[in-house]
């Protein structure tokens, strides 16, 4: 069975539709997708539609990726099985929204003060109705020439210490977890080892995650070594955290797609052995 619980839609910065989406998810032989933008749940009425219009053999999880702030660290937190209408969980999607939008156009502003004219209005362009995000500001940049590559623009521009960067204050973990909890989700610490964390601090995060009331952690990525996939799985134990997977899908790419290369270590405790639409499907699978 194929479980891929992270993935990115037009509605914040992935590159196809949440129809495209759930398409290829269901071309690509997947069981259960999640689709988790940044900081919305925008994309999921639209990528259910099309799954019930279509009847593809594709369930939706619906969740979010939330971002938050932990100690001056920009720390992702993944929600699933949320009630997209839920009060406490819009709440904090529109402060999300409003903090976002407030950065973008600082982001722009501080590029414009070093001559870097226009780059708010190409990236919202780009976004569309979605949230703005870094990436849209990477790709109208490269569009432009302004680098040549996505990750050098980050590298030049977007990432803390450049001109572009602007000191972030989003929700911290706690009203995250909160929000997903109070939407009827489980909270999954998102890709903990693209932090740039050191063991020690990383340990730290995990055990302020799980005080915090986290459910899950991050095990199976798509691109990812088995010594990285084993450690964490080591972690999600010793920390007592579920094990998730996701491919954080963004776009059609040489490497990373949806529902590739997901498995966990045998010793992790997958996050969705309790969840009925999972037994459901594994019963239909046996019978
Ligand atoms: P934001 O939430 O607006 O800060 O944007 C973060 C998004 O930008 C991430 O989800 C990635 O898709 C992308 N991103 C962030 N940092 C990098 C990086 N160093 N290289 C490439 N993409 C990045
Ligand atoms: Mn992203
Ligand atoms: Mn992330
Ligand atoms: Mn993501």
């Amino acid at each position: 069975m194929l479980i891929d619980l992270h993935s990115h839609t037009t509605a914040s910065d992935g590159q196809l539709t949440p129809t495209e989406l759930v398409n290829r998810a269901a071309n690509r032989q997947v069981n259960i997708l999640a689709i988790t933008d940044h900081d919305t749940v925008d994309g999921l009425q639209e990528a259910q539609d099309a799954i019930d219009e279509k009847g593809l053999k594709l369930t939706l999880i619906k969740g979010i990726e939330v971002t938050t702030n932990w100690l001056n660290h920009e720390i992702h937190v993944v929600g699933v099985n949320i009630d997209p209408d839920n009060v406490q969980l819009a709440a904090l999607i529109e402060l999300q929204k409003e903090k976002r939008e407030a950065r973008a156009i600082e982001m722009g502003n501080r590029l414009a003060k070093a001559n870097i004219e226009g780059v708010y209005e190409g990236a919202k362009a780009l976004a569309g109705k979605g949230a703005i995000t870094r990436a849209h500001f990477a790709r109208y940049m490269v569009e432009q020439g302004i680098a040549p590559t996505f990750q050098k623009v980050f590298d030049k521009y977007l990432s803390r210490g450049n001109t572009g960067y602007v000191p972030h204050n989003w929700v911290d973990i706690d009203q995250a977890i909160e929000a997903i909890h109070q939407a009827g989700g489980q909270a999954i610490l998102a890709h903990p080892n693209h932090y740039d964390l050191s063991n020690k601090w990383m340990r730290r995060l995990f055990t302020e995650f799980k005080e915090a009331g986290g459910d899950a952690m991050e095990v199976a990525m798509g691109q990812q070594s088995p010594q990285v996939r084993l450690q964490l799985a080591m972690w999600s134990e010793e920390y007592d955290l579920l094990a998730s997977q996701g491919s954080d899908f963004h776009f059609v790419g040489r490497w990373r797609d949806l529902g590739k290369a997901l498995h966990l270590p045998a010793m992790a405790k997958p996050l969705w052995l309790d969840w009925p639409i999972y037994n459901n499907l594994l019963e239909a699978e046996n019978t």
